[in-house]
């Protein structure tokens, strides 16, 4: 026999022990720390992963190795897994090891033939099953005279006696564990946690703590806070006579403290509860975390034999952390540190509730996080009937367009056929806090018919659904919903993080309404207004659209003159609620077909309003419609072409700024051009703008500063920010668009191959999602070092929806920007994330 691993491997588990997380795993560790804080732990022993692979390749370990495991009390353990990381799972733990027919007799003596013949026979059990690999059904039973008939189905199934040698069901027992943590599935699950291609798994052996025979017996967990919200309260349940999934003659289960619906532990077992309570209390406190303790009861006398990290919802992973700060456990830079900032996502939104079943009938891209339930609309205008009758609707969209911002505003959550994360639909719902998914494959929409169909089931108009924006998944019918938590710890928790945090983070709102919500989550101004939202009301449609139709210069400044007082009105509110905090205006953008009809239908209403021949509305929507919109004539193109539309949105932009002033607000406005790619772009609009703003300090006799700054979108801007930093007070990268043009792919259209792509490799995340480093961040950072050579103080920001992303963050953190600015219900996560990155 070849004995590859050292007798004395197997290291006892005392306070002064070498047990190390890497070699013997996380749950080694942890009892060490038990043992050490003087609580009632069996003897254990960690088991080094080196000799776990040993096992798993077949080598055998040295009898030596177990002679003084099994030596002691009743020579029954207990073999556990112990991963490096909890979070990364292990195989079942196998319990009574080393039971056989001797020592299954001397146990009849001292806890009784029921106890004893459970007690085997659960062994048996497990053996037959996880290590012998024979049929479950086999081994199944457990009426009276089950163990005979468990033994003699081992005979008869492996042609030998179950084996008496506790040497030899011990090694059986952890090399069937060693190779169940090689398996591919459990490799799978830990590496999507995170674990290493090699994550190696330790052993700990324990003492068994007998959990059937006489007295109070039994085992149970114990913890000290809710799971789900974090508050104090003392959960778990004792099962009397139960050790494991094994019970036994007159199992029952216990409350742990007084209740009126049964008998509690805290009554027959007073002494072992106080033990429990003070136990988890000292946990807490030494362990510096939340701890969940099993234990066993036997005859009265308590053991603790194991503990692990209280399971939370993200909700309440904030509420511990705080707690602990707040108790003086930890401090609070750690509590920062402990909470993921996605997670704060979950608290900000209604969250379908994971402990319910769930029918799920679509997956798409998860483009905005929440839930919501409401009755299916297709169209923007059923959306805005169905908010008028007070009725929650899901507006579903093979992709949604500008003019589909009314019918979003009315609905409870969006859900279209097509499109990425930076796809009109995922922008907007984001901005509005909607839960929405986008590229929800499978999925047929039959507008004529009012018709969903995916997957062989068919949903209509009116039919309800529920759309998981958090997981990207549409579920049919209604689904049990876990309300948002803005409490104070979560509050609490933010304070701490902007007490660490050197980099700002802003808001990108279009409205009053994104403006308050931005204002609540303390965002440190506006990063990006898009004004061209604006321009979707009714009423301003059809000024927009009679100004797009006018031929001459003179004409199209008598529309302007009308949007002029409703700009003016949209900035001076936007300034009066971020209260003196910076608001970025970034003039008009899309190219113009836009905002113009998209059928014929649409067009022959329009040639009625403007009084025109259909012909005349029909050949000019041709003539402003391009092959390459998103490259056409739109942002800056259109601000040169069309100098109006600039000089009036800043005409508005001073007035607002001069009138908001009069009440006692200071503002100093940020304009920010969009899609520059050359420097004379700026120059050309920074005159005319200078321009008006000395037309305005001079017709209202008030004075004003303002901002200039350019977006930084396309490939040639970021090469060339050097330059165009000269005439800017700042730059903001619009990393959408910026991604966009870097890849030469469309952000509308992505969505459609994006599942494909990433699956594949050919690119490791979705790039509209998560900031490409290589290509785009290096664009990123050649126009930091380019301005900032140029211009040191400039200022220099992303606005675009890599804002609130995590790993973005830290990447434009790490080239330089001063802010971030993101979708509203992101500011959280981008706040928490900032502070962790300056810890
Ligand atoms: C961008 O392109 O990154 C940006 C912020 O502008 P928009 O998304 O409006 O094109
Ligand atoms: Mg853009």
């Amino acid at each position: 026999m070849s004995h590859a691993v050292a007798p004395n491997a197997f290291v006892e588990i005392t306070p002064s022990a070498e047990v190390e997380v890497d070699r013997h795993g996380w749950r080694a560790k942890c009892l060490q720390r038990l043992v050490r804080m003087g609580l009632a732990v069996p003897r254990s022993f960690a088991v080094p992963s080196s000799a776990v692979r040993a096992l798993a390749a077949g080598q055998t370990i040295g009898d030596g190795a177990f002679s003084r495991v099994l030596s002691e009390g009743q020579g029954l353990v207990g073999v556990r897994p112990s991963a490096p990381d909890p979070e990364w799972g292990g195989p079942k733990s196998v319990l009574n090891v080393g039971i056989n027919d001797a020592k299954h007799k001397a146990l009849i003596d001292t806890r009784g033939q029921a106890a004893a013949d459970a007690i085997y026979l659960g062994f048996v059990q497990t053996y037959a099953v996880h290590v012998a690999r024979l049929d479950p059904d086999m081994f199944s039973d457990s009426g009276p005279g089950a163990l005979e008939r468990a033994l003699r189905a081992y005979r008869a199934e492996t042609d030998e006696d179950f084996p008496q040698d506790p040497v030899r069901q011990l090694t059986e027992v952890m090399r069937s564990m060693a190779r169940a943590w090689e398996g591919t599935t459990a490799r799978l699950l830990r590496q999507a946690k995170g674990a290493p291609a090699d994550a190696a798994l330790g052993l700990v052996i324990q003492d068994m703590a007998l959990a059937l025979g006489p007295g109070i017996t039994g085992s149970g967990t114990i913890q000290f806070v809710d799971s789900e919200t974090g508050a104090p309260a003392i959960t778990g349940r004792f099962r009397g006579q139960m050790q494991g999934s094994t019970m036994g003659e007159g199992a029952e289960t216990l409350y742990l403290m007084r209740d009126p619906r049964g008998p509690a532990l805290e009554e027959v077992a007073p002494e072992a509860f106080a033990d429990l309570i003070r136990f988890g209390a000292l946990a807490r406190q030494r362990l510096r975390e939340e701890m969940q303790l099993e234990f066993v009861i036997s005859d009265g006398e308590l053991s603790i034999i194991d503990a692990t990290r209280v399971a939370r919802s993200s909700r309440a992973g904030v509420r511990i952390a705080v707690s602990m700060a707040q108790d003086g456990i930890i401090p609070q830079d750690e509590a920062v540190m402990r909470v993921e900032p996605r997670a704060l996502s979950d608290l900000l939104h209604y969250q379908v509730d994971s402990r319910k079943p769930r029918d799920i009938i679509a997956r798409g891209v998860n483009a905005s996080p929440g839930a919501a339930t409401g009755r299916i609309v297709f169209t923007a205008a059923e959306a805005q009937s169905a908010q008028a009758r007070g009725e929650a609707c899901v507006l579903v969209r093979r992709e949604t367009v500008p003019e589909d911002i009314r019918g979003m505003h009315a609905s409870v959550a969006v859900l279209t056929e097509r499109g990425g994360m930076t796809s009109h639909a995922a922008v907007i719902a984001r901005g509005l806090g909607l839960p929405c998914i986008v590229g929800a494959g499978g999925i047929r929409i039959d507008l004529r018919e009012g018709r969903l169909s995916v997957g062989g089931r068919v949903f209509r108009t009116g039919d309800v659904i529920t759309i998981d924006g958090t997981r990207g998944e549409v579920l049919a019918g209604e689904a049990a919903m876990l309300q948002p938590a803005l409490d104070d710890s979560f509050n609490t928790l933010l304070k701490w993080a902007d007490e660490n945090r050197d980099i700002g983070v802003r808001a990108n709102a279009d409205t009053p309404a994104d403006a308050r919500t931005a204002r609540n989550f303390a965002a440190q101004g506006i990063g990006l207004c898009r004004t061209e939202h604006m321009f979707f009301d009714e009423a301003r449609l059809s000024v927009m659209r009679e100004m797009i139709f006018a031929d001459r210069s003179e004409d199209r400044r008598s529309a302007l003159d009308r949007l002029l007082p409703m700009q003016r009105m949209d900035f001076a509110e936007l300034f009066s609620i971020m209260a003196g905090l910076p608001v970025c205006i970034r003039l008009f953008d899309p190219p113009l077909h836009e905002f113009l009809p998209s059928d014929r239908e649409g067009a022959r209403a329009l040639a009625e309003t403007l009084d025109l021949p259909l012909s005349d509305v029909v050949r000019r929507i041709d003539a402003l419609s391009e092959f390459n919109p998103m490259l056409g004539m739109r942002g800056v193109r259109l601000g040169i072409t069309m100098p109006e539309i600039y000089d009036m949105q800043a005409r508005a932009i001073f007035e607002a700024t001069v009138a908001v002033a009069t009440m006692g607000a200071t503002v100093v406005p940020e304009i920010m051009i969009p899609l520059v790619s050359a420097r004379r772009e700026v120059e050309l609009v920074k005159t005319r703008i200078d321009a008006v703003a000395a037309a305005v300090r001079n017709e209202t006799r008030a004075d004003f500063a303002y901002r200039l700054g350019v977006m930084v979108e396309t490939p040639r801007a970021a090469l060339r920010a050097g330059d165009i930093a000269e005439h800017s007070a700042f730059l903001s990268f619009g990393t959408n668009d910026l991604t966009q043009m870097t890849y030469g792919l469309s952000r509308d259209d992505a969505g459609r191959f994006m599942n494909t792509y990433v699956g594949q490799g050919v690119y490791s995340e979705d790039p509209f999602h998560i900031l490409d480093q290589e290509g785009v961040g290096e664009l990123l950072q050649i126009g930091c070092q380019r301005a900032r050579a140029h211009q040191p103080g400039i200022t220099i920001s992303v606005c675009g929806e890599h804002g609130g992303n995590p790993e973005s963050i830290a990447f434009c953190r790490a080239a330089g920007v001063d802010y971030v600015s993101c979708s509203p219900f992101r500011v959280p996560v981008a706040r928490l994330t900032a502070a962790q990155l300056a810890i």
